[in-house]
Order: structure tokens, then C-alpha cells, then sequence
């Protein structure tokens, strides 16, 4: 692989001589790491003054991977941590298209091979369904599992704004791979304590909210959440009610609320007068048999899983997202090590448009490079498709090239 790093790392040098990376805002307070071909954080503790010794550095030592801290320190450099003295810190939200890989998605372009046994097969499982060995996904992603992470960053966005008046500050960007990073770092948000950080979560994970305190239970009904109230969890869940209601997908319906198809189909076809209900008396009809005080009817089953699906449908974040507060993240502008893509600082109107396999190139489409290509399913990169491949020598633009030696899939010729 020697070739192939030396290859990348020329390129990325001429990427670092031609554009002068940004570098975050109060550039001196932040701590900087960064990543060898291959692997993503291989060093940390690092601090430059200023914009012009970060680019120093990055013309110098060609990093494929640079990330900085979402904490700003008075000695961002020194170690351990308690030594860099934490001024403040940035609220960090990432999401990454792996955990909207939906299974249609996967289906299309991870594969795996095992190591044993040699059974291959597509999308993504944890064992080999032959010998039961531990498998390594390999795993793809495209625009559809992108605009997954997309739609999930215009909900946060939301729910910064509406919620929470969080609309100074915000600053999003592509993580060079498969996702977005959103940076609030307005000064209320910089000096939230560890557990208002944790409140934050629970809101935006909707831990501990009790549905039915808001859509009570009554003898033949429920009830909605009064009008007045504009913003926040019951208003968001009525709504997505009504409109999964209005678009009537039985499948979708059966499996959110654990009912049959034929109990959904019968849901769907009284919709008229449960969306009457809603808007005009503002309850909800039990529609399976009356609600049980201990809450154990089939009504109030449905509505329990109903409304959950809800909630995780809509929750813009999920429990896993990281609080840590010492944590780096990639640097926006710099190049990803495993893609070539730039990491690009996106305003709101651009990331709406915003597709990494137009937008994020960072090297040429019309220069060509010979490889041999072990395994890739089929691509999209600047208006072409690509692939699939498998044990092939072809010639490559070069920035196609480039995606598939950066993360190991081909070699050079
Ligand atoms: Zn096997
Ligand atoms: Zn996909």
C-alpha cells in the first residue's frame, strides 16, 4: 500500500498548497488531532496560534485526517486533560448515514465475505448465516442513506429554533464520509453545565416524556393536546399523527402499531372520521374496543406503540449521541482520508441541495489514473456511475480513483 499512500498524500499536499483551510472559530483555544492513511486519530494535543501555522502545518505534514475540539481551552496543547483548563464548549451534534442505512439501502451496496467459510453475500449482518463466523461489512453509502442523515439535521435544526430559540451560532458541515456535524456556539449554549447538556439530550431523545400525560385516556377516547400550545413534543407528535394518518401507508401503520394488516387496513379505511375527530374535537377514537383503565386494552396497546414509533421516528438525535465533552471532530474544509471528499461548511439553503458526490470533490474528473479494483459496488460521483467492479484493472478519473484507493478498495497500476 506504500504507493498508494505516497500517491494520495502528494495529492493532498497539492489540495493543502492551493487552498487555505479556515480553521474554527477562536482557532488558539481548540486542541487538534490527526490521522495516517488508514487509520483516523492516530495523535492529538496539538494547538496552532493561528490560522497560518495551522495551514503550515497541514502544507508540511499532510495529514489525511485533521480534527479539532468542540471545547475551547486556555492551554489547549498541554496534557492530561485537566491541564488544558476548559474555557467552554460548543454543542456537537453528528450523524452519520450508517445508522440510516436503511435495509433497502444496505441491500444495494454492502456486501461481506467470510473469512472462514468464504460465503459472500449482501447488505449487513453481524455473523455469517453458513458457519455463524463474526463478519466485517463492508459497508457503502450513496445519496439516499445521506439524505437520511440530511433529513434528521433539519430536524434538529427545529428543534434548536423552536424549542429551544438556539438560531445564533449554528454552523453545519459535511463530515467528508457518510454525515453531517452541527456546531451550535452561541454563548447561552457554551455554558450550559454536563447536566444541562444531559437535559438537552433527554428533551431532544424525548427520554422520560410520558405520552399519555398528553394524550389522555379517556372512556372511548383520547385526548389531543390543547391548540394553544405551538411548539414541543405533543404538538410535533399530533401533527406527525395527522400526517401519517393523511398518507394512510398500511404497512408503515401496521408495523408502527404492531397490528395486523388487516387491523391497519380497517384503521385506514375510518381515517376520515379520526381525522375529524382530531380537528374538530380534538380527541382521538380508541378504534379497537374501549380504553381500559389499566391501560391493558388493544386500544391503548396501539396507541402505545403507535405513538412511540412516533417519537423515534421524529426524535431528531438519538441516546447514543456522545456528550463527551472533550471530544474532536473533523476540522470542515480539510480532506477526508478515506473518501478524498472535503469536508464542506454548509449554510442551511446549501446543505438543502447539498450531494458529497457532486459537491464535495476535491480533485479532478478529466485527469484518469489506471487501477485494479478488488471489490466496489456501483457509484455515483459527478453526474456518472461507476461499477460495479470486482477484480478489474480500468482507468479512473481521478477523483473516482481516488474514492476507492483512499479507503483501501483498489490499488495502483
Ligand atoms: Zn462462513
Ligand atoms: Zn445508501
Amino acid at each position: 500500500m506504500a504507493n498508494e499512500e505516497a500517491f494520495l498524500r502528494k495529492l493532498f499536499q497539492d489540495f493543502y498548497q492551493k487552498h487555505e483551510i479556515e480553521g474554527p472559530p477562536e482557532t488558539e483555544t481548540r486542541e487538534f488531532g490527526y490521522g495516517i492513511f488508514g487509520r483516523k486519530i492516530v495523535n492529538r494535543n496539538f494547538a496552532f496560534r493561528d490560522k497560518k501555522a495551522l495551514n503550515f502545518f497541514l502544507r508540511q505534514s499532510v495529514p489525511f485526517f485533521v480534527s479539532y475540539s468542540s471545547a475551547l481551552y486556555r492551554f489547549p496543547s498541554r496534557r492530561p486533560m485537566e491541564a488544558k483548563e476548559l474555557l467552554s464548549a460548543d454543542l456537537v451534534y453528528e450523524f452519520d448515514a450508517d445508522d440510516f442505512h436503511g435495509l433497502k439501502c444496505g441491500r444495494k451496496h454492502d456486501f461481506w465475505k467470510c473469512p472462514k467459510c468464504g460465503k459472500e453475500g449482501r447488505g449487513s449482518q453481524e455473523v455469517c448465516d453458513e458457519c455463524m463466523t463474526p463478519l466485517k461489512v463492508e459497508q457503502w453509502f450513496c445519496t439516499d442513506c445521506l439524505d437520511g442523515a440530511k433529513e434528521k439535521v433539519f430536524a434538529l435544526l427545529e428543534f434548536l429554533e423552536d424549542d429551544f430559540g438556539f438560531s445564533e451560532g449554528i454552523a453545519i458541515n459535511f463530515s467528508g464520509r457518510a454525515g453531517y456535524h452541527v456546531h451550535v456556539r452561541s454563548e447561552a449554549v457554551r455554558s450550559l453545565s454536563h447536566s444541562a447538556r444531559i437535559e438537552l439530550i433527554d428533551y431532544l431523545t424525548a427520554n422520560g416524556l410520558n405520552i399519555f400525560s398528553h394524550f389522555k385516556k379517556e372512556a372511548t377516547f383520547f385526548s389531543c393536546p390543547p391548540q394553544k400550545e405551538k411548539v414541543g413534543w405533543p404538538q410535533r407528535i399530533l401533527f406527525e399523527l395527522v400526517s401519517l394518518l393523511e398518507e394512510g401507508d398500511v404497512e408503515k401503520i401496521s408495523i408502527m402499531g404492531d397490528i395486523s394488516l388487516t387491523e391497519a387496513k380497517r384503521l385506514v379505511r375510518e381515517r376520515k372520521q379520526i381525522l375529524s375527530s382530531i380537528n374538530e374535537r380534538r380527541t382521538i377514537p380508541s378504534i379497537f374496543g374501549r380504553v381500559s383503565s389499566k391501560g391493558e386494552s388493544k386500544s391503548d396497546k396501539f396507541w402505545q406503540s403507535f405513538l412511540g414509533g412516533i417519537v423515534t421516528k421524529i426524535a431528531p438525535i438519538d441516546r447514543q449521541t456522545s456528550i463527551d465533552i472533550n471530544k474532536i471532530v473533523r476540522l470542515p474544509e480539510t480532506l477526508h482520508g478515506e473518501t478524498g471528499f472535503i469536508s464542506k461548511d454548509l449554510s442551511r439553503d446549501e446543505l438543502k441541495e447539498f450531494n458529497p458526490f457532486d459537491d464535495a470533490l476535491a480533485f479532478s474528473m478529466d485527469e484518469t489514473v489506471k487501477v485494479f479494483i478488488n471489490k466496489a459496488p456501483r457509484f455515483y460521483l459527478a453526474g456518472r456511475e461507476f461499477g460495479p467492479f470486482e477484480n478489474l484493472e480500468t482507468e479512473l478519473p481521478l477523483a473516482a480513483a481516488v474514492f476507492l484507493l483512499a479507503r483501501g478498495a483498489a490499488s495502483l497500476r
